[in-house]
């Protein structure tokens, strides 16, 4: 109920500012024909195609600097204190995580040339893809391997939201798992365990109430990888 409730505030500035906004410069790119892909000469369907692979790169990027940059972890941790994985996690971001990346989402869409319909593409396959790889499905070891080559599957994410931070320093993709594969980043050589999913620092249940969890960025912050 609590990832919930967290959910539904996010989606508020999702669909009050980002959408319309994004949206809208989304359109002003086409019409203009703004950005790298836009400047290409190649059929539309092939454009759109490559704005949705940079979208997906670019939020690989985006995810980086969320867990490096202190002012970003600062509302990204809220998401990983999720002691408990499963699709509602994939709800679990700060609303103020929401509205600090939509400059972020702004510089992809102008920079890369990104269309409104590449635009709707990539958010469709994106948010099938985050409630996917949060989710607790247990699939076969081996089909998960395979999957694992193209996608972000549960238990590669499973090993990012690790409570030992060599490994959550890996497997930062969101949609293909291409990206962790060409930087090198990619990680399933560890079980990912459910008693070892969160931030060390931050494992009071108390602490993770409602209030509390919207209150995390704005107090004194912790070194999260060091156990209380
Ligand atoms: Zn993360």
């Amino acid at each position: 109920m609590r990832n919930l409730a967290l959910g539904a505030l996010s989606l508020v500035v999702v669909a009050r500012a980002e959408r319309p906004l994004v949206g809208r410069l989304a359109e002003a790119v086409e019409r203009r024909r703004w950005g790298l892909f836009q400047r290409l000469p190649l059929p539309r369907l092939l454009r759109d195609g490559l704005a949705v692979l940079g979208m997906d790169y670019t939020i690989y990027v985006w995810h980086v600097l969320t867990h490096k940059v202190p002012f970003l972890w600062r509302f990204h941790l809220m998401h990983h204190v999720d002691m408990d994985m499963d699709s509602t996690t994939a709800l679990r971001f700060h609303a103020m995580d929401m509205l600090i990346s939509i400059p972020w989402r702004a510089a992809q869409v102008a920079v890369l040339g990104t269309s409104r319909r590449a635009l709707s593409l990539w958010q469709a396959f994106f948010f099938a893809s985050v409630l996917f790889h949060h989710s607790n499905l247990r699939l076969p070891a081996r089909l998960e391997r395979r999957l694992a080559d193209v996608l972000t599957t549960p238990r590669m994410h499973g090993i990012h939201h690790s409570t030992v931070q060599a490994e959550t320093d890996s497997n930062w993709s969101s949609g293909l798992s291409l990206w962790d594969h060409l930087h090198g980043t990619f990680r399933m050589d560890v079980m990912a365990r459910d008693d070892r999913i969160g931030v060390p620092a931050y494992r009071d249940p108390k602490k993770m109430r409602l209030g509390a969890s919207l209150a995390m960025p704005f107090r004194e912050q912790r070194d999260a990888w060091v156990q209380r």
